[in-house]
């Protein structure tokens, strides 16, 4: 085992202890293993510490946008407005749909959409603004609402990496007309797999529980309590995207650690910021005044005077073969949408046409950020990154 490239520090770990194991065996022993009363819990607590209404639990952040966008009415032909800068699942439920992404170039402070570029992007067949929240950082909300408002269009949030972070005492997910959580074991808190849509709507609420259950109008374990012996109508066709009570039970307890997860995340990235700022040619994560970073990635940009694009490049990738070399984990961000190959063939994006997204695809590098890190992990990256000669 002399392998040089062997990683000593993963670029994240789930922080998941006894409490999450206690609660998995209470669960696998009651009897009830599907989504039941647990969920309910689940949903109860979330939407409480985001402060809405409803949470509606489901088995990934890419099927609870895929709910949003229908329970928002999104039909085939329909366009949203998508950041250029994003993960590619937050795209593919409106492929599922048949509606047509729009991209707007984002803004490198935020790594969120650029709100000055939307309304150039708004047509007759503009639906919805998807306001998605990247690495923790809330994205450009007031602008958002305010173009949505006047225009008349919907905002859904892709908080699949926001929970936790707030912009005064506002939590994001408590924004748009709805939300949407993932449980990933890279994002804030995990279940394994899972997602939660989050909205004060009565009726969005209702259609998710719906679609997400086969389209039933009655959840199975209202059925098995109560005395409901005729099965439930189906007024829509609907999926299974159920989370199940085993994996609620798990965000249950990691809910709990919500702030703990966070203090930790912010003194990581604090004592990076301290031992990172002298160096000119890279460019820390930034916080606008009133937002609360979460600092579910810590995403830094290599920059050099002047500006050239293909050298922060270079400079990024000989950075993350150094770091690869000291077992150091390092990834790009997110991804320029216009390189993804499925949407350059169906759309002929040209990636030139978003060049704030292409440079943080080109030159964004995320370093290892997770709760359990030791002060021995993070003095190692930041040697690994400090001995590195750009
Ligand atoms: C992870 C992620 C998703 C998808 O969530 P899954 O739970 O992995 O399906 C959507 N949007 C963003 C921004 C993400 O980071």
């Amino acid at each position: 085992m002399n392998n040089k490239k062997v990683v000593k520090v993963p670029i994240a770990r789930p922080f998941i202890g006894a409490e999450e194991e206690r609660a998995v065996v209470e669960i696998l022993r009651s009897g009830w293993v599907s989504q039941g009363p647990k969920c309910t819990e689940f949903e109860q607590e979330m939407a409480a510490m985001i402060g809405v209404k409803y949470g509606r639990a489901v088995n990934s952040g890419t099927n609870a946008i895929h709910l949003a966008l229908l329970a928002c009415s999104i039909q085939p032909g329909d366009e949203v407005i998508v950041p250029a800068f994003t993960c590619v699942a937050a795209l593919y439920p409106l492929e599922y749909i048949g509606a047509k992404p729009v991209l707007v170039d984002i803004d490198l402070d935020t790594f969120g959409i650029d709100t000055s570029k939307v309304a150039d992007a708004i047509t007759p067949r503009t639906k919805t603004i998807m306001l998605t929240h990247l690495f923790g950082m809330a994205a450009d909300i007031k602008g958002t609402l305010s173009v949505a408002s006047w225009r008349g269009l919907k905002v859904i949030e892709d908080a699949a990496l926001g929970l936790g972070a707030s912009v005064g005492e506002r939590q994001v997910g408590s924004f748009g007309d709805t939300a949407c959580l993932s449980f990933h074991p890279r994002k804030m808190i995990t279940t394994g797999e899972g997602g939660m849509v989050l909205t004060n709507s009565d009726e969005i609420s209702a259609r998710v529980a719906e679609l997400r259950n086969y389209g039933a109008s009655v959840a199975a374990w209202e059925r098995h309590t109560g005395k409901l012996f005729d099965l439930p109508s189906y007024e829509h066709v609907g999926y299974n995207y159920k989370l199940t009570d085993i994996q609620a039970s798990i965000g249950l307890e990691q809910l709990k650690k919500l702030s703990d997860i966070l203090q930790r995340r912010r003194n990581i990235a604090k004592h990076y910021d301290d031992a990172l700022s002298d160096l000119p040619w890279l460019q820390l994560p930034q916080t606008l005044p009133g937002h609360n970073h979460a600092y579910q990635s810590y995403v830094c940009l290599v920059r050099s005077d002047p500006p050239n694009l293909d050298m922060c490049q270079a400079i990024r990738n000989r950075l993350w073969e150094h770091l690869a070399e000291q077992g150091v984990a390092s990834v790009q961000g997110a991804q320029a949408m216009a390189t993804i190959s499925f949407f350059h063939r169906k759309y002929g994006w040209e990636p030139s046409r978003y060049p704030e997204a292409l440079r943080a695809d080109r030159t964004s590098m995320a370093l290892p950020i997770f709760p359990g890190m030791t002060e021995d992990e993070q003095n190692h990256v930041i040697q690994s990154v400090r001995s590195f000669q750009p």
